[in-house]
């Protein structure tokens, strides 16, 4: 049976750091697929797009053919190994948030698990303040704490069209990163017999 777990949380949450330090623990080996670099990918091919930061600006319905068609190479990867999926719950669009998988898509891709990794809307924005190499949006606390608080409904939806379970890890300053990481290792080891 196909093991997919998709990791979501707002831009600079730390979610790329932990998955990257929970991966060299699992007793499983996962491939790590990043949707917004497979999207891009699927978006330069269709001449839409330039810029990685840039494709949440395209047109929603161009969005969503693009979601699809990840999520069609997401499954047939998922056949013959577990599937660690780095994405977002809900993508703020300069017109109003976009589902990262509206129903159609989270169907063909039917997630075991749904992780959503949450930290302070303070821990966020200084984190977002100390990396500068993305092209992020400027938010306020309020702000950050309205997109946490639709990821989660998002996800709620998600687990609503598919069989996936949902995991909600805190990353905090003080000693989180290291506790997350194991939490996420123990989801990411039920994937241990799947594929024998
Ligand atoms: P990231 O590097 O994870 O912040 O993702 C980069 C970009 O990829 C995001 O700003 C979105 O434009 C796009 N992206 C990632 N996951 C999804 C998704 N599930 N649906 C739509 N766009 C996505
Ligand atoms: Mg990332």
């Amino acid at each position: 049976m196909p093991f997919v777990v998709m990791i979501t949380g707002i831009p600079g949450v730390g979610k790329s750091t932990i998955t990257k330090l929970a991966l060299k623990q699992v007793r499983v080996k996962f491939r790590l697929l990043n949707f917004g670099d497979l999207m891009f990918e699927e978006a330069v091919k269709a001449g839409l797009a330039t810029h990685r930061d840039g494709m949440r600006k395209l047109n929603p319905n161009l969005q969503k053919k693009l979601q699809m068609k990840v999520a069609q190479r997401i499954v047939e990867i998922a056949q013959k190994e577990p599937v660690l999926i780095d994405t977002h719950a809900a993508i703020r669009t300069p017109v109003g948030y976009l589902l990262g998988f509206p129903k159609e898509v989270i169907e063909v891709i039917n997630p075991n698990f749904i992780v959503i990794i949450e930290a302070t809307p303070s821990e966020i924005l200084g984190r977002r303040l100390r990396d500068l190499k993305r092209d992020r949006d400027v938010e306020t606390e309020e702000q950050i704490q309205r997109h946490q608080d639709l990821n989660r409904a998002a996800a709620v939806s998600y687990a609503m069209h598919s069989n996936a379970l949902i995991k909600i890890i805190e990353n905090h300053e003080d000693k989180g990163l290291e506790e997350a990481v194991y939490e996420l290792v123990e989801v990411l080891n039920l994937a241990v017999g799947e594929y024998a």
